[in-house]
């Protein structure tokens, strides 16, 4: 086995409360305490022997905190995002005022799209690395010389390098499992969703989406648009592993952008799954047909977690989104009919919201009445076509996509619709969807039926009306 240099994967310590890390799609401080599994840092981690794998915002940890850490390392890993980036590139600072050996890398969508500007923005970054860093990585842990690593930004006596692009994984059974890297470095009690059962674990078994909409990060930088997947047989096992690992959780969560891209693959994974008896939860397309939907409920699945985004056709074509609203109606009738449980999400502030398409956003989730849902302010993050267009267009109003608390921020504005509308919006649709007889009365049924999630549904109360309180309808202008 070749010698690795001695290594320490962090998410750095951030906005308090800041889901940021490497597994949360859009980075930000929740309505509600949320934190992702770091799954993008734990490939690589599970690759470097030795390794060590920091989370510090669910741990709670400060700066204070991981600074001791960069005198017993040679090599840090640091995962950034477009909101945390500044403040992630003072941490690495601190690590090596802490520790001048060390060498320290950044990866990420966002320095994965902005390399040569990410490496500008500190001389302490030796390097970046490009979208899919897994091996990447590895090699430069293995004392590989930069030049020769593939998929790598890095500076060498004062200038900047670029090796050749890295191609995308294909054998995807090549990732080894990251339940065992969760085991080792992780509390699994720390990480909460709040329409997933606790504890939970998430992983990957594929990346990249087939669909092109204009405002998804992740399958337009890290995982592109064709659905590279595990063998079922490699997913089944490491959900095996994980339920040996972890008796205590409740729920497996399929991160993946759209689990269901694959329909046989889906049903196929869903039928070992059922044999183990677990209990499980995936991101999916509103246009899972009924018969895939009944294969999935009866082998376990519990919840789909949909991306809607627009109850307006035009906003949904104007996105590349690829559906229409009469088939989401559809799925959402037969996903409901056979029991299973729907955590939906909706963006505020696509190209061609209107006055009119937000009323006609919030009567359609009101319609289709998903268990739970979430509603986003449109995020153009770098290296998205959704970028692209709101530079072309003037519609950037604002630079940062988060606020000064780490909550996401309105940065999209229209000469018909102001960017504080859209902000407002947000409250406007919890309010209406939330504070209803139903909703109302099928929180307080699941509260009493078990104790723990009375206690777990008390706290996000409080905080999710403090969030609301925040949110003050806007006069329009
Ligand atoms: S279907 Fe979902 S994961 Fe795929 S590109 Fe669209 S928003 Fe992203």
């Amino acid at each position: 086995m070749p010698d690795y240099l001695r290594t320490l994967f962090l998410h750095p310590p951030s906005f308090e409360g800041f889901d940021g890390g490497a597994g949360a799609r859009y980075q930000a401080r929740r309505e509600i305490r949320s934190f992702w599994y770091p799954t993008w840092l734990a490939q690589p981690a599970a690759l470097v022997p030795g390794s060590r794998l920091v989370d510090a915002p669910p741990a709670g940890l400060a700066l204070g905190d991981v600074l001791p850490l960069a005198r017993e390392y040679d090599l840090a890993v640091l995962h950034t995002s477009t909101p945390s980036f500044a403040h992630d590139v003072r941490v690495a600072e601190a690590l090596k005022a802490e520790n001048p050996a060390l060498r320290i890398g950044l990866v990420g969508a966002h320095v994965a799209v902005e390399r040569e500007a990410a490496l500008a923005a500190s001389p302490v970054i030796e390097f970046v690395a490009g979208n899919e860093f897994d091996f990447t990585i590895q090699e430069v842990a293995q004392g590989w010389p930069l030049g020769r690593v593939r998929g790598l930004s890095y500076r060498v006596n004062g200038h900047l390098g670029r090796t050749p692009e890295r191609p995308p994984l294909e054998n995807m059974d090549e990732l080894p499992f990251v339940v065992d890297v969760y085991r080792r470095d992780l509390v699994v009690e720390q990480y909460f969703i709040g329409y997933l059962l606790h504890p939970y674990v998430s992983l990957y078994t594929g990346r990249g989406c087939r669909s092109r909409c204009t405002f998804c990060l992740w399958p337009q930088t890290v995982g592109g648009h064709r659905y590279r997947t595990r063998s079922v047989e490699h997913v089944v096992a490491e959900i095996a592993r994980a339920s040996r690992h972890f008796p205590q959780v409740k729920e497996y969560f399929f991160d993946d952008d759209t689990f269901t891209d694959d329909l046989p693959r889906a049903e196929a994974i869903a039928r070992g799954l059922g044999r183990l008896g677990v209990t499980w939860s995936c991101n999916a397309k509103a246009n899972v047909p009924k018969r895939t939907l009944e294969v999935l409920k009866d082998n376990g699945l519990r919840l789909l977690l949909v991306g809607y985004e627009s109850g307006s056709q035009a906003i949904l074509n104007n996105v590349r989104k690829g559906i229409r609203l009469e088939t989401a109606r559809e799925f959402t009738r037969n996903a409901k009919a056979l029991g299973i449980k729907i955590h939906g999400t909706f963006i505020m502030g696509l190209p061609g919201e209107t006055r009119e398409t937000i009323e006609e956003t919030i009567r359609f989730a009101l319609a289709i009445d998903p268990d739970t849902l979430q509603v986003s302010l449109a995020a153009p993050y770098p290296g998205t076509a959704l970028h692209r267009e709101a530079l072309a267009r003037g519609w950037l109003e604002r630079e940062s996509l988060v606020d000064g608390g780490g909550v996401q921020a309105s940065v999209l504005g229209y000469p018909h619709l102001s960017r504080t509308e859209i902000f407002a919006s947000v409250g406007e649709f919890y309010r209406r969807f939330y504070f209803r007889p139903r909703k109302i009365f099928a929180i307080a049924g699941e509260m009493v039926r078990d104790a723990s999630v009375m206690r777990r549904r008390l706290g996000e109360g409080i905080e999710f009306l403090s969030f609301l309180a925040r949110r003050r309808p806007a006069r329009p202008r």
